[in-house]
């Protein structure tokens, strides 16, 4: 494929003011953006044409297959100006770019982007712990393992997302949320600063005392700004030694009834070290035969004080019970049974993801949301692999910072839902997507009048921007990015506001 390309070259890569004079565009063949890049980039830098069998060999795979973004050529940036660099000259000859941290972004929204270079940030992976200085810096392109793993061995501990897998600074970018939010809040709550290529080509430090209105926008809707090389963190000294309760439970979907009433008793008093997850699905097994559902439960405390406060749990007498204490680093191993870690880190699936956030629980919508997966799932085997997948996190950590601190505007969230569907392939996409559009649909009545809420990395992408970024907050980022990316070109995540380039 050949992308446009202008007559005017650029010499000096940083003069990002010149590289968007509109001039007079020509074909440019992916040889020659890969010789343009090659030149122009630091010798540490990879510059690979997606063609060449190295492109699927080295460079960071996409989690989701359905609707991802297409490339002819992908770069690996080693420093910093490097990073500076490719986008001036994506800019510079009409090309779109998108960075990839973990490549576990699955929105729909990324498949707009076609025939684009992508800036695998594989080389920004480190990760520093200060612990005198309780604080901990990242690269942009750094794992939630590779943080929990650091974080562990130092005596410390951060909320980080559940998928081991998942890019820490891209969840963060989002806000980001995981099993200790509870305690904390969104990990962008624990953002110190942020070192980042904006989209008008600075390389800018970001945080309270500097740009600090782009520093609002990061902990939240960071990815609609630039490129975040480097993130530093507050972080805390670990809850129990680091050590916490894991209990994995497994009901009937007869009993999802009283799983809800209690499931709306905890959230009124939900402990900060508590948080709670259900998965609903339907299990084929000759015994179970129809909509089960699982629970767990993670408790950053001791065991036995733990097993006390799930007691009401308990005493539905679940079908499975397993109940351990580890290290916390180990929770996706050993949660769900350590499904998400077989299941998350696993990339090429075709995933079609809905997902909304719950502000109340409403017992009876929900009775009546199961009995329609129950319907849908027995006479159509195909929705069997669906599921509605449910974090419930206490709300003490999401109100430890005010609603004003930030662009993420999900404090008020009682629970965290995704209606996701793992395809055999594409063929089986038109009919999950039917299920998760219904089902999301069927699990917004029982939201009342509040508007359609989602956390943004759990949208499917179709939703309106108010729903990721909250109508109160959105006036405000739209400015921000006529002030930080005026030409749009971080546009392909679940935007803040989706525009054509001009030129
Ligand atoms: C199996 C699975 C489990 C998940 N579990 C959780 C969870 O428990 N908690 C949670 O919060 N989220 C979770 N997520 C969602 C996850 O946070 C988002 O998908 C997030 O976008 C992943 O970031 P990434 O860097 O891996 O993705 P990528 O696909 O690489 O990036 C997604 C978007 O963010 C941008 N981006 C990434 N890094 C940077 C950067 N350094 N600078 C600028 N832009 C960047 C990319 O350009 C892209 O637009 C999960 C996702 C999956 C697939």
């Amino acid at each position: 494929m050949a992308a446009l390309r202008p007559l005017l070259f650029l010499t000096s890569a940083l003069t990002f003011l010149e590289a968007i004079i509109c001039v007079v565009w020509a074909q440019t063949s992916p040889q020659t953006i890969y010789d343009d890049l090659r030149a122009i980039l630091s010798s540490r830098s990879e510059v690979v044409l997606t063609e060449d069998p190295t492109y699927t060999r080295d460079f960071t795979p996409r989690y989701n297959t359905a609707g991802e973004p297409t490339y002819i050529v992908g770069v690996k940036p080693a420093l910093v100006t490097d990073v500076q660099r490719v986008l001036t000259y994506a800019v510079g000859s009409n090309i779109s770019f998108l960075a990839t941290g973990g490549g576990h972004g699955y929105s729909s929204s990324l498949g707009r982007m076609e025939g684009g270079i992508n800036v695998d940030l594989d080389m920004f992976s480190t990760v520093q712990v200060d612990s005198d200085a309780r604080t901990m810096t990242v690269g942009g392109a750094a794992r939630a393992d590779q943080v929990a793993t650091a974080l562990q061995a130092a005596g410390m501990e951060i909320p980080v997302p559940q998928c081991p897998c998942v890019g820490f600074s891209g969840a963060t970018l989002g806000g980001g949320i995981g099993p200790y939010s509870g305690l904390y809040g969104p990990i962008s709550d624990s953002l110190l600063s942020v070192e980042m290529v904006t989209g008008d080509g600075r390389l800018l430090n970001v945080s309270q005392t500097q740009h600090q209105d782009l520093f609002y926008a990061v902990k939240g809707a960071g990815f609609n700004y630039g490129v975040a090389t480097s993130l530093t963190y507050r972080i805390y000294p670990a809850t129990n030694g680091g050590q916490t309760m894991n209990a994995d439970m497994m009901f009937s979907g007869s009993l999802n009834g009283s799983v809800w009433e209690l499931a709306k008793q905890f959230a009124a008093t939900q402990p900060k070290e508590l948080s709670i997850g259900f998965s609903v699905r339907y299990s084929s097994e000759p015994t179970l035969n129809g909509i089960i559902i699982t629970a767990n439960f993670i408790y950053a405390g001791t065991q036995d004080a733990g097993v006390a406060l799930i007691q009401p749990f308990l005493d539905l007498q679940p079908l499975y019970l397993n109940i351990s204490t580890v290290m916390w680093k180990n929770i996706p191993a050993v949660a769900n049974n350590g499904a998400i870690l077989t299941v998350g880190c696993k990339p090429g699936v075709y995933y079609v993801p809905y997902g909304l956030n719950l502000y109340q629980i409403d017992v009876q919508n929900l009775i009546s949301v199961v009995n329609y997966m129950d319907d849908a799932m027995t006479t159509k085997p195909t929705l069997r692999r669906a599921s509605v997948v449910w974090q419930q996190y206490a709300s003490y950590g999401f109100n430890l910072q005010a609603k004003d601190s930030s662009a993420f505007p999900h404090r008020d969230t009682v629970a965290f839902l995704q209606v996701g569907g793992v395809a055999v392939d594409a063929t089986q996409g038109p009919a999950l997507n039917k299920f998760g559009r219904e089902t999301r649909d069927l699990l917004q009545r029982g939201n009342g009048e509040h508007e359609l809420g989602v956390f943004v990395h759990f949208a499917h992408g179709d939703e309106v921007p108010a729903a990721f970024y909250s109508s109160a907050k959105l006036p405000a980022l739209e400015t921000l990015k006529e002030a930080y990316d005026p030409s749009g070109l971080f546009s392909w995540y679940n935007p803040v506001v989706s525009r054509d380039r001009e030129c």
